[in-house]
């Protein structure tokens, strides 16, 4: 029974545009009414209904520890009595930078934003000052946020709306904007060669997770890392969903490959409006004050938001079994799925790195957008609302990673595994 979403929904809608603050939330991908979430506590999600889910967006990443993790709403309250917000430097945002450079490779200086997008937004405008050139190179499939430069082929959100070109941005700034394929070496070099000395910057998300989790192939980042060094091209690395969730360091420790710039976001907040950007000092020093690149935010740094993100990195950064744990109950989820969807013969391609994982229905692997594309939409729906009804709440697109949390139980993976097992079992009766 859903009936007071269904009742919220209609509500919402009233004040809303589409009755949701971002658009994949909506459920206009796999249909139906979005649930409207009361609360959740470790692993699961209590609704308006009073259902409980086992929770496999977590905030699309941040709550990588599960919700209302103790320590972490403990330290948010305490800080809270201090006064949300000073519009003036504190010392817990020198702690946080500290924590982060002792975590994360390559960042000699970092600055705290709002959210992931003005981190993507902000490292691109600097990586354009920094080598006076305008084009940048992005992946179809990546999601670097809603900036303008950044939505061409921008993945899930925008494929699932099926929306090809965006009103509201202009061509000038499109055209700045060039594309290739994910895991297309070739791609890259053409486009290099053929706009030589104004490329700026290539953005990629080092291990992709807004096309489905897609994996980079063997020599395609390092290849891409050769040819910024080649061309005094920057590389970008958007780790604001691989940041802190793969590893300490990220995607940069666990592919061994160094950025020129890095963002992050999610799971640097815990849960609250964080994102960041850093690098090396050469050229995070044409940041404003010190240099001419403006870039500012009122709330930037807040005490809140920087109390939950330092919280959470430090457990992080304490305790690196988590990530020992969380890869092995990923891949424990993988293995299960894997079983069961080939003794139901169901064509399927799962990607998985770390705690990221997706389900692809198709017969061949997945490796770029168009590969996710061509998968089958209209079977995930299905399977998506099944889910839902049993209690398990996936990321209501085709298109979308799902994330694990370590307070999933093995109880809870076996619980889903049964429940894909036992709707494969119906479905091909
Ligand atoms: C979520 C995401 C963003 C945007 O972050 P917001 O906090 O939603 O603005 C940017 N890049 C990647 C890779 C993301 O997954």
């Amino acid at each position: 029974m859903i009936s007071n979403s269904i009742a919220l929904f209609e509500r919402a809608q009233k004040s809303i545009p589409g009755g949701v603050n971002s658009p994949v939330r909506a459920f206009r991908s796999v249909g139906g009414t979005p649930i409207f979430i009361k609360n959740a506590k470790g692993a699961y999600l209590f609704d308006e209904d009073g259902n409980k889910y086992l929770d496999y967006i977590n905030s699309w990443g941040p709550m990588i520890l599960g919700h209302a993790y103790d320590p972490i709403i403990d330290a948010i309250k305490e800080r809270a009595g201090f006064s949300t917000s000073f519009g003036a430097p504190t010392l817990l945002e020198i702690e946080m930078a500290e924590l982060i450079k002792s975590m994360a490779p390559n960042i000699d200086l970092v600055r705290m934003v709002s959210s992931g997008t003005e981190a993507c937004m902000s490292a691109l405008r600097l990586a354009r000052g920094y080598t006076g050139r305008n084009k940048f190179i992005k992946f179809e499939g990546c999601y670097h946020g809603h900036a303008d430069a950044f939505l061409v082929k921008a993945g899930s959100g925008v494929a699932t709306q099926n929306i090809q070109t965006i009103p509201g941005v202009t061509a000038g700034v499109s055209n700045d904007t060039l594309t290739a394929p994910y895991n297309d070496l070739e791609a890259v070099k053409h486009l290099v060669s053929e706009h030589k000395n104004t490329i700026a910057a290539i953005i990629i998300e080092p291990i992709a997770g807004n096309m489905g989790c897609i994996l980079p192939e063997p020599g395609f980042i390092e290849g891409i890392r050769q040819i910024c060094d080649a061309e005094g091209i920057l590389l970008i690395f958007d780790e604001v969903m691989t940041g802190f969730r793969l590893a300490a360091g990220g995607a940069q420790q666990k592919l061994n490959i160094n950025a020129d710039l890095v963002t992050y976001g999610k799971v640097i907040g815990a849960g609250l409006p964080v994102g960041a950007f850093g690098g090396k000092k050469e050229i995070m020093q044409h940041i404003a004050p010190l240099g001419n690149v403006y870039q500012a935010g009122t709330l930037s740094g807040n005490p809140i938001a920087m109390i939950a993100g330092f919280t959470l990195l430090n457990i992080l950064k304490q305790n690196p079994d988590i990530y020992v744990q969380l890869e092995e109950k990923t891949k424990y989820l993988q293995v299960g799925m894997e079983k069961v969807l080939h003794k139901h013969s169901v064509p399927f391609s799962i990607n998985r790195f770390g705690s990221m994982i997706s389900l692809h229905f198709s017969n061949k692997s997945v490796k770029n957008f168009s590969d996710a594309a061509a998968c089958d939409i209209a079977l995930f729906n299905k399977f998506f609302h099944a889910m839902l009804h049993a209690g398990i709440y996936l990321p209501p697109s085709g298109y979308e990673t799902w994330f694990i949390s370590n307070a999933l139980t093995y109880g809870n993976l076996d619980y889903t595994i049964n429940a894909i097992d036992a709707f494969f079992e119906k479905e091909n009766k």
